[in-house]
């Protein structure tokens, strides 16, 4: 039987080497980034004791009231932070939200429930080109639930928004799915949009268009990506990537879609919201509309552009070619085919640089192995580097792959 007294020591034994390990390594998750102490002392205040099931009054959904007392001052700070988010994206109005998701995985969840019958046919990115689990992976409930069909990126890496129109005219997707986990370049709503409203013009059927903008939605509150409001019908995202905020999710939807959405969330996949979760996330939202803010987004991207271009005149392959926004992919197939992006991430490990094995497009290997590394560079920037200390660290993480080759 597990001793409490010992047990309870060596948890706080890992929280301080867990401390120590993200004050001292170089941290290039592009998924990752390190809050606020507001929105960690929002993270650890009292709303975390308060349930609080069901929605704050006055939802254009219809959706309203609680299932417990007490909710007066939750209520008013979800609704806030609706008001926040809408806000930030300019979406007032067009759109609803839902900031109840517990996460980006369950945003997409309850935003495919809203519109979508098992069985239904789901158009998205496939995974070893940049897509999410999530986006129709045979391991997880969209690939069970949902039958699936994957458009690609072509030989430059660029998604091939031809092949995606050809799919749309064969398989009659119920709904198209842009975004990605690890997509350099920007992607163009507007013109997926377009093709679909010319197909149905063409006498095609008019699927849905989500957008799951959970890498880039800091890009895109700070203006440094094109933003899918006012094109997609559905835009998921999670809050605690480059939104740099609490970790979750939220989802935006057109307003005749907000009956849907929110009883998708609840009842259709979640219980109680996570109110200190939202309590963070409106503190986030009031963050994102800073000029400190939107300064941190440009050197962001800024800083991804010098490291990827450092790599390159080092004749790496970067996927693509470069970047325009948070992040890259190395791909190590045809430079260094001995190594996988598993041995790749473990030797940085050892030497506290910590990134992530990530599959390129055409992989070979498993997606254990995978070929290739994804750098990003929100929570660097977030400790003050800037292109200076991304190009020196490009430096680092060449001589230490150059080590390994010998
Ligand atoms: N969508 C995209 C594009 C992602 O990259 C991720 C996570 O990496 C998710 C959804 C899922 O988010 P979560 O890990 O919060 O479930």
């Amino acid at each position: 039987m597990l001793d409490i007294q010992r047990t309870k020591l060596r948890l706080l034994n890992l929280l301080d080497k867990e401390i120590t390990r993200q004050n001292n390594n170089i941290e290039l998750i592009a998924s990752e980034n390190f809050v606020s102490d507001d929105i960690r002392d929002a993270l650890g205040s009292c709303f975390t004791n308060k349930y609080s099931e069901g929605y704050p009054a006055n939802r254009i959904s219809g959706n309203k009231g609680r299932y417990y007392g007490g909710c007066e001052y939750v209520d008013e700070v979800e609704q806030l932070c609706c008001d926040i988010w809408l806000e930030v994206f300019g979406a007032k109005e067009n759109y609803h939200v839902n900031v109840q998701p517990h996460s980006g995985s369950q945003a997409n969840m309850a935003a495919y429930f809203s519109v979508l019958k098992p069985g239904d046919t789901i158009l998205s990115l496939s995974l070893d080109n940049g897509g999410h689990l999530t986006h129709g992976s045979k391991v997880n409930f969209s690939g069970k639930l949902y039958n699936i069909v994957f458009y690609n990126v072509n030989k430059n890496g660029l998604i091939d928004y031809e092949d995606l129109s050809d799919k749309i005219k064969r398989y009659h997707p119920n709904l198209v799915l842009a975004g990605a986990s690890a997509y350099s370049r920007i992607i163009d709503f507007e013109k997926i949009y377009n093709i679909i409203n010319q197909l149905y013009l063409d006498g095609y059927n008019k699927p849905y268009f989500m957008v799951d903008m959970a890498h880039i939605a800091g890009l895109v509150a700070a203006g440094a990506h094109c933003s899918p409001f006012g094109y997609a019908d559905i835009i998921t995202t999670t809050t605690h990537k480059t939104l740099r905020g609490p970790r979750g999710g939220m989802i935006f939807c057109k307003k005749e879609l907000a009956k849907k959405v929110d009883s998708a969330v609840f009842p259709g996949c979640q219980g109680g919201p996570l109110q200190n979760i939202i309590y963070a996330k409106a503190i986030c939202g009031l963050e994102a509309m800073t000029d400190s803010y939107k300064e941190y987004i440009y050197q962001v991207v800024k800083n991804a552009r010098s490291m990827a271009d450092a790599f390159k005149q080092m004749e790496y392959k970067v996927v693509t070619g470069g970047t325009d926004n948070h992040m890259f992919l190395l791909d190590f197939s045809e430079t260094h085919p001995n190594l996988s992006g598993k041995d790749i991430q473990e030797e940085l490990d050892k030497h506290n640089i910590t990134v992530n094995k990530n599959c390129v497009p055409n992989e070979k290997r498993s997606p254990m192995q995978a070929s290739g590394i994804r750098i990003g560079t929100p929570a660097m920037t977030t400790k003050g580097w800037t292109e200076d200390e991304f190009v020196k660290c490009a430096k680092e993480i060449d001589k230490i792959i150059e080590n390994m080759q010998k």
